[in-house]
């Protein structure tokens, strides 16, 4: 570990960013300048901004921004390949480049303020993996944030150890980061892996702002799927629910099966029974749908994992 004068790489993932791209790394280069002036990081610390595969300019943008200041340097994926993978290919490129890393959003809602705090945990407490945790969501709307913190809840409860208010906003040291280049998932769910990893960690807490331009990438279908995928990849549970549902569904059926037996035996009342007919049908018809959904989720995982795909491509670098 080298905590004396550390290399910062600070990774940026951007999709279509080109109206926050050179206010963020404004913002980042001069936090660079700061933090290596006061001997926290070495002068060779640098931003890291993967393109992921965006269709506005936003690597004409990097280009630019490295011509004027080679500090800030650039990966650009062959196509869109979401936030997670984007994240993964500028941390996996940085493994060799830096002997800490920090990933931050291109929006700056993340209050790049709280980097200082996580180079001084690496540094003073020796922590490998500090987590950036929002302290406020004041910023984000009430729909945002109350889907959100559902989530998270949601999450825990489907036995995913996830840390609350915890996005990608993280510092890890390069022995974390040798260590995540071993786990080879295809559903990648950072968030998921990254606590799995054990080393010694930290928190640092910081207020979230608005986003500083564009506007947000993560509409709810996409905060949907994220979650399911983030379950999915990292619980059985589900599947232990359908069974145990089948399982209440069987004592609840012996006692009708009982109380229909008794009224055949000892009543002489013919009962239509259409609604209740149609009622179970139904209901089980949509209980039946949705366990062969998950089952389904789940085949899809590993259909996809056998597939063993690469990740991401880079197209093109400039580092
Ligand atoms: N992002 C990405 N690929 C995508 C979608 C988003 O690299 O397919 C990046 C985006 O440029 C931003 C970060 O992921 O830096 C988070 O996205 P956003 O701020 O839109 O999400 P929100 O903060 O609204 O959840
Ligand atoms: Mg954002």
């Amino acid at each position: 570990m080298n905590t004396e004068n550390p290399r910062l790489a600070i990774v940026i993932p951007c999709y279509n960013e080109e109206q926050a791209l050179p206010i963020t790394a404004n913002v980042l280069l001069e936090l660079l300048d700061r933090m290596s002036a006061d001997g926290l990081v070495s002068d060779d610390s640098y931003l890291l901004c993967v393109n992921d595969g965006s269709r506005d300019a936003t690597w004409n943008t990097i280009e630019k921004l490295h011509a004027t200041d080679p500090r800030l340097k650039g990966i650009s994926l062959a196509h869109n390949r979401g936030h997670q993978n984007a994240l993964l290919a500028g941390l996996m490129t940085s493994i060799d480049r830096c002997d800490i890393a920090v990933s931050i959003d291109a929006d700056l809602q993340d209050d790049p303020e709280a980097i200082i705090g996580m180079v001084k945990k690496y540094r003073d407490e020796k922590a490998e993996i500090v987590f950036g945790v929002r302290s406020s969501r004041e910023s984000d709307t009430w729909f945002k944030r109350a889907t959100a913190h559902g989530f998270y809840s949601f999450q825990n409860s489907m036995g995913l150890e996830t840390i609350y208010d915890h996005a990608d906003y993280r510092l890890m040291s390069n022995r974390a980061l040798k260590l995540l280049s071993e786990y080879g998932e295809q559903n990648l769910f950072l968030r998921g892996i990254i606590p799995l990893i054990g080393l010694k960690t930290a928190i640092v807490t910081y207020a979230r702002n608005p986003r500083v331009a564009g506007e947000s990438k993560y509409p709810l279908s996409k905060m949907l799927s994220f979650s399911i995928d983030g379950i999915t990849s990292f619980s059985a549970r589900p599947m232990r629910w359908i069974f145990m549902t089948g399982l209440s569904f069987l004592v609840i059926d012996i006692i009708v099966a009982l109380y229909v037996l008794g009224s055949y035996c000892f009543t002489s009342t013919v009962v239509p029974g259409w609604t209740s007919l149609m009622l179970s049908v139904w209901f089980l018809g949509s209980l039946i749908l949705i366990a062969i959904g998950i089952v389904g989720e789940y085949i899809g995982k590993i259909f996809i994992e056998v597939k063993n795909r690469p990740r991401y491509a880079i197209e093109k670098s400039l580092l």
